[in-house]
């Protein structure tokens, strides 16, 4: 039975230390496995998009990022942690430094992206960066064969949604086993060029809102899809199949 299901999207149930260990134990099988941190934008780009909506339903973890998925789950009588994206993959990067994983990072302009793995050199002791190359390519398969020859254990991808989901699935017949996961701005935040939002803002799941404050231009995208969102939501209907 499909228990956390919204929209024909299944999110997983977990905390956020139940994620990680879930995660680590992907990143230890003999598979690609993709982690998708999902959020409203997401849902509405699934609507519109079967092959995105194809990629979400088939990736191995679907966590919720942000207080919209929260709610809407809220609506349906379930309770659920949010996991946010950032604070999930900078935990992996902690174990994987820990553990000895190897990481590949691929996203962001050259300044932000070297900066942050720069950054996260510095922050985090022993960590192995084997692989990293900014956001802006136009041969996919370059990067594949680069991010294959590195043999990383993770792989975060920071290409903005849908890209890097698609990126992410479109790897897991070319690459080795590993665990990838779609990181959006994760990067702009590492490299110091972005902010975090106030702690208050982050526990309530509501960093989201801090950013579309801080960027107006973000209204447009933001606004629209989350009050459709959570009201799709509570009003969806499987379409029957036979
Ligand atoms: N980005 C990229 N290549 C692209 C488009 C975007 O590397 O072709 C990067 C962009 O520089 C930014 C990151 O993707 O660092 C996330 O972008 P955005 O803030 O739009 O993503 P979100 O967090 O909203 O998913």
């Amino acid at each position: 039975m499909i228990n956390n299901e919204l929209m024909g999207i299944e999110i997983n149930n977990y905390t956020f230390n139940e994620a990680v260990e879930k995660a680590i134990c992907l990143m230890n099988s003999d598979f690609v496995s993709q982690v998708v941190t999902i959020n409203p934008e997401m849902f509405a780009q699934a609507e519109k998009d079967q092959e995105f909506l194809n990629i979400v339903t088939n990736s191995e973890m679907v966590v919720p990022d942000g207080v919209g998925i929260k709610l809407a789950l809220k609506f349906k009588g379930k309770n659920i942690e949010v996991i946010s994206g950032i604070d999930f993959s900078r935990e992996l990067l902690n174990r994987c430094a820990a553990d000895g994983y190897k990481v590949a990072i691929v996203g962001s302009k050259e300044d932000v992206i070297a900066k942050a793995v720069e950054n996260l050199k510095n922050e985090i002791p022993n960590i192995n960066i084997v692989y990293w190359h900014n956001g802006y390519f136009d041969d996919n398969n370059q990067i594949y064969n680069e991010i294959k020859a590195s043999e990383p254990n993770l792989v975060l991808v920071a290409l903005g949604s849908p890209k890097q989901e698609y990126f992410i699935y479109n790897a897991k017949n070319i690459l080795p086993p590993c665990l990838m996961i779609g990181i959006g701005g994760s990067l702009d935040v590492w490299s110091g060029n972005v902010k975090r939002a106030p702690k208050l803002f982050q526990k309530l799941g509501l960093e989201w809102l801090y950013r579309t404050i801080c960027e107006p231009s973000r209204f447009k995208r933001i606004f629209p899809a989350l009050p459709l969102f959570l009201i799709k939501s509570i009003f969806y209907k499987k379409e029957k199949t036979c």
